[in-house]
């Protein structure tokens, strides 16, 4: 889909700044109903394509429309990670990911709406003051999270529209799911974090959202590759379009087709495992026991240790909002700082992760889960020598309502990441791709593949596609 649109561009056919004005008055417009956007940057984004214009010589995604999830620093574009603590925060700086597009002349039209912080899998944790997005499909019900900004306007989008978004433990997946898009999470390390606004140093990945599974390639692409800003960017380079030379083995994930997973669900998979086996592809049932009996915790304790820390910068005095020191201590200034503009889940985060990395515990959580998590590594890698790509169904239920949501508690929320949280541990690349529906609501597939066989993954996908 976005390939004729580069090309017109390319040409000269496609006047940049009368197609951006159509394209900024219709995200305005969605914006109204469905609250996908922190920001819009109307003058930022005119001003580039004024600049794109000029050029003799374009990027290779001159004039691509590019939305960036509210995590990511956007130089002169309020930042804020979807919390009110970082309100009127505009970078100095672009995010290494940004950067890249821009080089290739891609431009930013604004910064969607997440859970704050990331922390959250319905995007209904959002900051003090902010909106929280509707699923495009029913607007009584959740975009999913966090990224659910980015993945609501990807489904919304009849242009020509890529979105950056960052997973930790879910977070493009899911919201690809119930909003019926792909979404796609790349190996840990092949894009660089330099420029995200932290939540778990060890899990964030930065990834990408579409329509199309074509459309993820050059913008994967783009933004891929080793930048000395992140210590824990890979050297490797990524082959993104692989040779179909030999036939895919699947492994589909018994855990993921288990009691508590919804039935239209499991139905879906079936109906796909199917076409695959007559398409004459192999797939055999794999288990992953450990995972499914230890990921949620494991994830869960190593997010909010690694979020508590990053977030103790944002103490109102070098970051975050301020308020008038005098005649208060340290830690009565950054309480009161802290108390007024963090939303509940960041406390409740906080709170949890500070706990966990007390002297005294640190051995019995910290450092236990990062053991835990070796094993699942482990039991990932095992099944990777035997397969290609792993497959489950990437939520176990479609879109929930804003009312089923409010009456969760937040460890039934916690699991609702249970098919999502144990490649996220791992680090291996994953990616949700819709495959049916279940009363007008998106289900999404989420496939799975070994450490930066990010191209084995996209080939898979597009099998999938053209089945569905
Ligand atoms: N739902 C998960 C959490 O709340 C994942 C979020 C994410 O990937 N940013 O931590």
């Amino acid at each position: 889909m976005i390939q004729d649109h580069l090309k017109k561009v390319q040409s000269g056919k496609l006047k940049l700044d009368e197609y951006l004005d159509e394209i900024l008055d219709k995200c305005k417009s969605i914006n109204d109903e469905y609250h996908y956007f922190n920001t819009i940057c109307e003058q930022e984004a005119k001003q580039q394509a004024k600049e794109i214009h000029k050029k003799t010589k374009k990027g290779k995604l001159a004039g691509l429309i590019i939305s960036v999830k509210d995590n990511l620093c956007v130089k002169d574009v309020e930042s804020t990670a979807g919390s009110r603590i970082l309100k009127g925060y505009k970078p100095l700086f672009d995010a290494t990911a940004i950067q890249r597009l821009r080089k290739e002349d891609a431009i930013i039209i604004g910064k969607t709406s997440c859970d704050a912080f990331g922390f959250g899998s319905f995007n209904t944790n959002v900051g003090l003051d902010f909106k929280i997005p509707k699923n495009p499909f029913d607007k009584e019900r959740a975009t999913g999270g966090s990224s659910g900004g980015a993945a609501g306007i990807t489904q919304k989008a009849d242009f020509p529209h890529i979105a950056i978004a960052e997973s930790t433990g879910g977070s493009i997946e899911n919201p690809a799911s119930f909003c019926g898009v792909v979404g796609f999470c790349p190996t840990y390390g092949v894009v660089s974090r330099y420029g995200l606004i932290s939540y778990a140093n060890s899990l964030d990945k930065i990834g990408v959202m579409s329509k199309k599974v074509k459309d993820i390639v050059p913008v994967l692409e783009s933004i891929a590759g080793f930048d000395e800003k992140d210590s824990t960017s890979l050297i490797e380079k990524l082959d993104l379009n692989p040779k179909n030379h030999k036939k895919l083995k699947i492994g589909l994930i018994t855990e993921g087709m288990s009691e508590g997973v919804d039935k239209a669900i499991k139905d879906n998979i079936n109906k796909i495992v199917k076409k695959l086996k007559s398409k004459g592809l192999e797939v055999e049932e794999v288990s992953l026991p450990f995972t499914f009996k230890y990921g949620i915790s494991t994830y869960y304790i190593i997010a909010t240790c690694e979020a508590s820390t990053n977030l103790a910068c944002l103490s109102g005095l070098r970051y975050g909002q301020e308020s008038d020191p005098k005649g208060k201590s340290f830690a009565e200034y950054f309480s009161e700082v802290r108390s007024k503009h963090f939303n509940e889940e960041s406390k409740r985060r906080i709170m949890l992760g500070t706990f966990a990395r007390m002297a005294g515990y640190r051995d019995a959580y910290y450092i236990k889960a990062t053991k835990v998590r070796t094993k699942i590594i482990e039991e990932y890698k095992n099944l990777f020598q035997s397969y290609d790509i792993l497959i489950c169904p990437t939520m176990p239920v479609v879109a929930p309502k804003f009312s089923e949501i409010k009456k969760m508690t937040p460890l039934q929320n916690y699991m609702m990441d249970i098919l999502t949280v144990g490649p996220n541990l791992a680090g291996v690349p994953h990616a949700s791709i819709p495959i049916g529906e279940k009363d007008g609501l998106p289900i999404g597939l989420m496939g799975i593949a070994d450490h930066l066989q990010d191209g084995k993954l996209l080939q898979f996908l597009q099998i999938i596609e053209d089945l569905v």
